[in-house]
């Protein structure tokens, strides 16, 4: 190869990557933490007090909303899980049963594995949750959509039950939470490579803060249900649908910052 075209070409591409890497992370941090959830659903509340249980400090929530909750706030809250409590009822059921049964519910799209994973943890997660103070009913039903009477309901029937358990657990533990902070980019070392190195978020005064996560960024930013172009484009049937979500919470744009850094996704016309 000629010698001064190869050095023109290396030149370039230290150019590219020089750009690549410098194109999002700031110049300064202005706040460092260990791990920022962003939020502040059931997924991010129990995330962050599970860590903080284990021992992680400085754990920022970060919520975009001006209270917490997103759809978990909203929903109905019933938790399925078999549970030993099911004979007193006369049902029989198993996690395997819960498996077989889920994978039928969702015609055979789901991952096996990860829905044994569920079905084989949702018993401790309840007793987990109960351990926290989440209070659920003696009584177990079959929420509606449900293929099996296995569901546990909160003691008001709500899933802000376990948004406000969760929230004063994650504040005891020193958990920080953040509302009005919406994330706008998640920062790698490189767009496509290396560790993701934080997050940028907009407070309620619209300034740009820039958050350097030493060890995790775990994104809990619900789904897309309010994004009509995104759910369209998974699946156009869906475009002059409405949503029961919450529609300020579930717009999706945590998935695309996902995406931007070399994420993958699946499922997302499943919607
Ligand atoms: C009406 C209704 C009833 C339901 N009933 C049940 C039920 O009985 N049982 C059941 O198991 N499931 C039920 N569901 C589903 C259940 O609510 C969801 O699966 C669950 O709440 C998802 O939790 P999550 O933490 O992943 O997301 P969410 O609870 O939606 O939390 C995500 C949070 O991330 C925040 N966020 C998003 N983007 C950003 C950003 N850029 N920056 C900062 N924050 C951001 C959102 O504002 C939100 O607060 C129901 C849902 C609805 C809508």
């Amino acid at each position: 190869m000629d010698a001064s075209l190869s050095a023109a070409t290396a030149s370039v591409m230290a150019v590219t990557n020089v750009a690549e890497a410098s194109a999002k992370k700031p110049q300064k941090w202005d706040k460092t933490v260990n791990v920022v959830i962003i939020g502040s659903g059931d997924a991010g509340l129990a995330t962050a007090v599970s860590a903080a249980e284990r021992g992680v400090k400085d754990i920022l929530v970060l919520e975009k909303l001006a209270f917490l909750g997103g759809n978990t706030a909203i929903a109905t809250g019933a938790f399925n899980t078999a549970d030993p409590k099911q004979k007193e009822q006369g049902i029989e059921d198993s996690p395997e049963l819960h498996a077989q049964q889920t994978l039928k519910g969702g015609d055979f799209r789901g991952n096996p594995d990860l829905v044994n994973t569920l079905t084989h943890n949702s018993y401790d997660t309840l007793k987990w949750l109960e351990s926290k103070g989440v209070k659920f009913q003696p009584k177990i039903l079959q929420v509606y959509g449900a293929l099996w009477p296995r569901s546990h309901a909160t003691a008001a029937s709500k899933g802000s039950d376990y948004i406000r358990v969760l929230s004063e657990e994650a504040k005891k533990l020193g958990v920080m939470i953040q509302t009005q902070a919406k994330v706008v980019d998640i920062i790698r070392e490189n767009q496509l490579s290396g560790r993701v190195l934080g997050v940028e978020y907009v407070n309620k005064d619209g300034q740009h803060v820039f958050v350097r996560a030493l060890k995790a960024v775990v994104a809990c930013p619900g789904g897309f249900a309010a994004n009509r172009e995104m759910r369209s484009m998974h699946d156009p049937r869906l475009y002059n649908l409405t949503t029961t979500n919450n529609p300020a919470a579930s717009t999706g744009e945590v998935l695309v910052m996902m995406q931007d850094i070399g994420a993958n996704v699946t499922g997302m016309d499943h919607i």
